[in-house]
């Protein structure tokens, strides 16, 4: 492309709400055949609700099982931790004042020592490594809502199961139609397992899903994927996910939510949260190219 077509490109974008960090990622986006998917926050909302909190056997009641969590989660800055703290305080639980070794369990939750108590929270990964099993009776109610469980237990017993439960993005579906038609195949990679994965694609159609990832599985499937598809874009929050979008062709990000982190890591940054502005860049790229702008 000319120089005068890739200016204008970048022009055409910014109108659009969209910052493409130099002509180059202009060519990119025209020749990309494949886009990965984070689901929490990007083909979700990211804004958790608590549905149910259900303890386990005859161990502690509900009040003082949410005093756990919320001391624990009170410490998280991770989507579903912001709903369980506030669930706890509509409940007038007020979290603890000694919360130390706060940890991030990578790819499986958080733990913290609150009173004295090591507190484990986390997704069934870390549930079948401390050998805790779900009672079963817990899920989505909710025909349009997606359900991720969690897992609660203190001194590594099992105290509790929840359920919180997420929105698809209104616009991820037309969105997710529009790149197909333009040949770009989708893939959604989560931290979160394939049950909830499985019900985030029924809702979208389409997409292959990847479930259970670690940040460090995240980025081998990206290799695979520009290995074995060709040119490869990864979209995401920036936060867990810096290293995929990082060893993606052309790494996106959104929102205001995202902030400061996810417009450093991106590439492409969408200032606003509709994922249908990634078509009209792909398609905006193709045109750059042939000129035809
Ligand atoms: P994701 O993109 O799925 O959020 P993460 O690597 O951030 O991936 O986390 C992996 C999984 O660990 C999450 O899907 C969630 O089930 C669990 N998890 C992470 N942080 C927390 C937390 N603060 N409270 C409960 N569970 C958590
Ligand atoms: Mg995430």
């Amino acid at each position: 492309s000319t120089p005068v077509a890739v200016a204008c490109g970048i022009q055409h974008a910014a109108r659009l709400g969209v910052v493409i960090k130099g002509g180059s990622y202009l060519e990119i986006l025209a020749k990309i055949k494949c886009l990965a998917m984070d689901k929490t926050g990007t083909l979700t909302e990211g804004h958790f609700r608590v549905s149910e909190v259900v303890a386990v056997g005859e161990t502690e009641d509900l009040q003082q099982i949410l005093y756990w969590l919320a001391s624990v989660e009170s410490r998280s800055s991770h989507p579903m931790a912001a709903a369980l703290v506030t669930y706890a305080s509509l409940q007038d639980v007020v979290p603890s004042k000694s919360v130390t070794d706060f940890q991030i369990i990578e790819g499986e939750g958080v733990s913290a020592v609150v009173d004295g108590h090591l507190i484990e929270i986390g997704n069934a990964r870390l549930a079948s490594r401390l050998g805790w099993s779900n009672t079963g009776s817990i899920g989505s109610s909710f025909p349009t809502q997606t359900a991720t469980i969690g897992w609660v237990g203190k001194d590594h017993q099992l105290l509790a199961v929840f359920s919180l439960e997420d929105h698809v993005r209104e616009e991820a579906a037309e969105a997710v139609r529009s790149l197909k038609r333009l040949n770009v195949q989708i893939h959604m990679l989560t931290g979160d397992n394939n049950e909830t994965a499985q019900d985030v694609q029924s809702k979208l159609g389409g997409v292959t899903v990847h479930a259970g990832l670690l940040p460090q599985d995240k980025v081998r499937i990206i290799q695979e994927l520009k290995e074995n598809a060709g040119v490869t874009g990864m979209i995401g929050d920036g936060i867990n996910d810096a290293p995929a979008l990082a060893a993606a062709d052309v790494g996106f990000a959104m929102g205001l939510a995202g902030s400061a982190v996810a417009m450093e890591t991106s590439d492409v940054f969408l200032m606003t949260d509709d994922l249908r502005k990634l078509g009209l860049v792909v398609s905006l790229g193709r045109r750059v190219r042939t000129k035809v702008i």
